[in-house]
């Protein structure tokens, strides 16, 4: 349906001039060579109905950049299943809390544009599992401003905005933001939206710790003891595996990895160790995150949690302290489902 002909993606239909004629209307943007980037709805728009029109189908795939593996596995899946994908890149200041490192938050354009590239290029290949490729990013610019809050009031909002631009087939969220699944579903559920969302599973490292664009900043030492994270979620998962169901037993497996990791870490020299804080470890209902005190085995649970890595109190010579010298606080997000036990 599609190949790439000298970088330049060419289709069946003529989707490439259908992306010329909605994106003579945008806004000047340096333009990569096998899709179109996006920066206001119009254009966007006008390609979607084209798109509509040639019985194409879109695959949207949310993002706040800094891309890594567990983006691209999104796309690869929306790939298998749509013909064209739409990528956002935006970061969402309603993510962030009063606290939080939104003007921290990487930014890191070219190479997202270059990954993305990279991606379209290996879709392309003959042996592709399936014919999508990436037709366009959107990649709105933020009009905050203190006057217009209310635009920008939360995840909800903001994805119920990206999806009246894209009007897509398919949405793709990771399971790594599981309170945004929950969010999301229920919103498409509520307001009718005839999107069918699709959630992809957490993309890891080799050791388990789940991807995301904010490991950059971690360093190797807080890198090796935010591993807690996972190994903590793992003993609640292992728990509830054994047969355990209770709240106490469950969540209590996971405290005491947390809590012995932190004392063996505060016994540490200042240049030796890296704090953390446990912001929350939860086990909740699958379909609306409510605490459960026991979990139903027909249903299973959602077991999640947050950890605050502290900045690094003293850096050693040589030391791999990661993006910002270790002086950036990195809160870890993480979590497992609980299947249904039969
Ligand atoms: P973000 O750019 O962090 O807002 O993430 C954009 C999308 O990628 C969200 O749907 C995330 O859940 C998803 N995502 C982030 N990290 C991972 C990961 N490690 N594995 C799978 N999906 C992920």
């Amino acid at each position: 349906m599609s190949r790439l002909v000298n970088g330049v993606r060419s289709f069946s239909t003529t989707a490439s001039s259908l992306l010329a004629d909605a994106s003579s209307a945008s806004r000047s943007v340096a333009q990569p060579s096998s899709f179109q980037v996006f920066r206001d709805v119009p254009p966007l728009r006008q390609l979607r109905h084209q798109l509509l029109k040639n019985e194409r189908t879109v695959g949207f795939v949310p993002t706040m950049g800094a891309l890594h593996e567990g983006h691209l596995s999104l796309i690869r899946e929306a790939a298998r299943e749509n013909t064209d994908i739409f990528v956002s890149i935006f970061v969402n200041p309603t993510q962030f809390g009063v606290n939080e490192d939104l003007s921290s938050y990487p930014r890191t354009w070219d190479s997202d544009v270059e990954k993305l590239e990279k991606l379209n290029d290996e879709l392309g290949r003959a042996g592709a599992p399936g014919a999508g490729q990436i037709t366009a990013i959107f990649a709105p610019t933020s009009k905050r401003g203190g006057s217009r809050p209310v635009f920008f009031r939360g995840v909800a909002t903001v994805c119920m905005k990206l999806f009246n631009a894209t009007t897509p087939d398919r949405v793709y969220f990771g399971q790594k933001d599981v309170q945004q699944t929950v969010i999301i579903k229920r919103m498409v559920q509520d307001f009718l939206l005839g999107t069918e969302v699709r959630i992809i599973s957490t993309s890891r490292e080799a050791d388990g710790l789940a991807l995301s664009s904010r490991n950059v900043y971690l360093g190797d030492r807080r890198r090796n003891v935010g591993l807690t994270i996972y190994k903590a979620l793992r003993a609640a998962e292992d728990a509830y595996l054994s047969g355990k169901a209770s709240r106490a037993d469950i969540l209590g497996a996971a405290r005491s990895i947390t809590d012995r990791v932190l004392s063996e870490q505060k016994a540490l020299a200042p240049s030796e160790r890296a704090l953390f804080e446990v912001d929350y470890i939860s086990l909740a209902d699958p379909d609306t995150l409510d605490e459960l005190d026991l979990v139903d085995s027909a249903k299973g649970g959602v077991l999640s949690a947050a950890l605050k890595m502290a900045p690094l109190e003293e850096n050693k010579p040589g030391e791999d302290c990661g993006l910002g010298d270790g002086k950036v606080p990195v809160r870890l997000i993480d979590n497992l489902i609980l299947q249904p036990r039969a």
